[in-house]
């Protein structure tokens, strides 16, 4: 099977599933280089009932799709949890799933799921440590 294709252009439903109502979490460091293209945390960021930094959605869809072009207009720097989509962590069953909504799904193959849960778990540690110390604004 050929690596993960991501319908970038939109075409999977005319939208992006991943960047609509979205609940990507976000680490000190994807905040802190999100700021450095002239963003400030307050426009992006919201923090969810569970403690986590979140992505701000607005109109429906990430603070920073936008639906004339149906792009991410930070893609070069967009958190590292939306690079990994659509391989999310399930918190309940405390392992890695391919995100249903996602009809690229197939086309991972099981090798590429194994290698980017790697990956994904390091970063819920991370989100998870960074929650635990900061309970104030993100
Ligand atoms: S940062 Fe970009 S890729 Fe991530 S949810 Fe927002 S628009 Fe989508």
């Amino acid at each position: 099977m050929s690596p993960f294709q991501c319908n970038h252009d939109g075409s999977c439903s005319k939208v992006r599933l991943c960047c609509i109502e979205t609940e990507m979490t976000l680490t000190r460091k994807d905040v802190e280089r999100i700021e450095k293209r002239g963003y400030t945390r307050a426009e992006f960021v919201v923090r969810s009932e569970d403690g986590f930094c979140e992505l701000r959605n607005v109109d429906g869809h990430c603070y920073f799709y936008d639906p004339d072009t149906l792009l991410c207009t930070i893609y070069e720097d967009r958190p590292e949890g939306c690079r990994y989509y659509p391989v999310i962590y399930d918190m309940r069953k405390r392992r890695c799933v391919v995100d249903r909504d996602c009809p690229s799904r197939e086309t991972m193959s099981r090798q590429e799921v194994r290698k980017v849960c790697n990956k994904v778990r390091k970063l819920v540690e991370t989100l998870v440590r960074e929650a635990k110390f900061h309970d104030g604004p993100c």
